[in-house]
């Protein structure tokens, strides 16, 4: 491991002052939304605010500049291999063999591929990139192309912290805490979606879970639609609903909920196993209605399938990169924060990086094919996992990646019903994108505001929804 400094608080004050602020800024949090309904007592009445650390924490300035300016290339990067389908055919082809859930996404994807994809119709991108800061640069950790959550809520975090830096004392320093768009960005992204498809009555659809934890953060989407453009109506309704008879499509492929036409599917859902729970599979059925459907999805399957780990690994390859840009510079650029990823195919190259992980697994994290937290491998099960797959076909269902190891700071944590804990904690930068494109030609490209998510260093995985993490604001230094 590498030497560390010595933990610190980024903002200094007088600790006498700890209970009154933070009983403030809990209530801060609850009367702005910065808040999750509780899994241990759930009642769909009720809300507490989400895990946050009381004081944001120092991030570098040129770094933060960097990840965001990338974002549009990042963006871009996702849209080429989205529609290259024969790049996704190769890239999954072993993992399509050892992950059920991988084929079943690229079953429906070659089903309307070969049923044939009109050039002219759109696909929405709403994507977080994510980053840890390895030494003093930023590193990819992964691309998230289904689901992105918490640009909703992360914008009143910016608000929460210059809240408390001003309580705190700390006034003068609000502008090194960056301006943070997401939500508007996310769902104006959405409208222009929605315009795209150019039907005024169509709604837009949010995919969702039967229960609804993060239920802020959606209804901030639903909300900030509505606000900016008030004739946009949104419906929710889970894959199991819509496969259940919820939905119809008709002769024109239009998708049809309750008698109206949908013209932007958003998934808020739909992106791990459990959430196809019905032994007939009606939830796959519902999916490919909406993949087969004339509405904009975000995202549709291809964009899925291209924020799998597998095609992250891939892309680091030489060459890879270069296959998808003939631009040197955007290739650099893009190269320039993965971090190592390696192939464990059921090969020569794969039992070297077995192998080598066997030897020094603290230094790697084992990855599935899957999203939404808590599905890693860490430490010493990374050798006893890679020890037990040797000779094993399912060993190619994961990729294998170093160990990003970004600076602690410390930071009191604040958790509902719970002491606020000065703790050392590291940090996650996340980088929210919009595209929207057909096969043809990009309309849209930008990039969607920030968050930050803060864990206690001994946790592997610091997901705010999962329990583990708590949001943060950058503070520019
Ligand atoms: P998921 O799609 O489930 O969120 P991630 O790849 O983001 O999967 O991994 C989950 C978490 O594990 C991350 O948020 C981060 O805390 C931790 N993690 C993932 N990759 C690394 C890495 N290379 N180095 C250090 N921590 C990592
Ligand atoms: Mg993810
Ligand atoms: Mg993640």
């Amino acid at each position: 491991m590498s030497a560390r400094l010595e933990p610190c608080v980024s903002i200094d004050f007088d600790s006498s002052a700890l209970d009154e602020v933070v009983t403030k800024t809990k209530d801060w949090a609850l009367m702005h939304g910065v808040c999750m309904r509780s899994r241990q007592n759930f009642s769909p009445d009720s809300i507490n605010f989400a895990p946050f650390v009381l004081v944001p924490s120092t991030f570098p300035k040129k770094e933060f500049e960097k990840a965001i300016e990338l974002q549009t290339l990042v963006n871009e990067m996702i849209y080429r291999i989205a529609n290259n389908y024969e790049f996704l055919k190769t890239t999954l082809a072993i993992t399509n063999t050892v992950d059920p859930f991988t084929a079943q996404l690229f079953k429906i994807y070659t089903t309307v591929q070969e049923e044939g994809v009109s050039q002219e119709e759109c696909c929405g991108g709403l994507f977080r990139c994510d980053y840890m800061l390895d030494r003093d640069a930023v590193r990819q950790v992964e691309i998230n192309t289904i689901a992105s959550s918490f640009a909703g809520i992360c914008t009143r975090v910016t608000r929460l912290h210059r809240f408390v830096m001003q309580e705190l004392g700390h006034g003068d320093k609000l502008q090194q805490l960056p301006e943070n768009n997401a939500l508007e960005a996310l769902c104006g992204g959405m409208l222009k979606a929605w315009e795209i498809y150019n039907q005024p009555q169509a709604v837009i659809l949010f995919i969702v879970e039967d229960i609804t934890y993060n239920i802020c953060d959606q209804r901030f989407h639903e909300f900030e639609i509505r606000k900016q453009n008030p004739n946009v109506r949104v419906v929710r309704r889970s894959l199991t609903q819509l496969g259940r008879g919820g939905a119809v499509l008709d002769a024109e492929r239009k998708l049809i909920i309750d008698g109206q036409e949908v013209a932007v599917v958003y998934f808020r859902c739909g992106y791990a196993p459990d959430q196809y729970p019905s032994a007939d599979g009606c939830e796959w059925d519902a999916r490919l209605m909406i993949e087969r459907s004339k509405a904009i999805k975000c995202p549709s399957i291809s964009y899925h399938l291209a924020g799998t780990k597998k095609v992250q690994q891939v892309l680091a390859e030489p060459g890879f990169l270069e296959r998808i840009f003939d631009d040197a510079e955007k290739v650099a650029k893009l190269r320039d924060v993965f971090t190592g990823l390696y192939s464990l195919d059921l090969n020569e190259e794969g039992d070297r990086a077995a192998e080598m992980a066997i030897e020094n697994p603290e230094k790697y994290v084992l990855k599935p094919q899957r999203e939404g937290g808590g599905n890693n491998v860490y430490g010493k099960e990374v050798a006893e996992v890679l020890k037990q797959l040797k000779d094993n076909p399912e060993r190619a269902s994961y990729i294998l990646m170093d160990i990003i190891q970004p600076p602690l700071l410390r930071n009191w944590m604040i958790r509902p019903s719970t002491q606020p804990m000065l703790v050392d904690t590291l940090s996650e930068l996340g980088i929210f994108g919009v595209i929207i494109g057909n096969s043809k030609e990009i309309l849209h490209n930008s990039m969607g505001g920030h968050m930050l998510r803060t864990k206690i260093h001994t946790a592997n995985e610091g997901g705010v929804a999962a329990g583990l993490g708590a949001l943060d604001s950058p503070f520019l230094v």
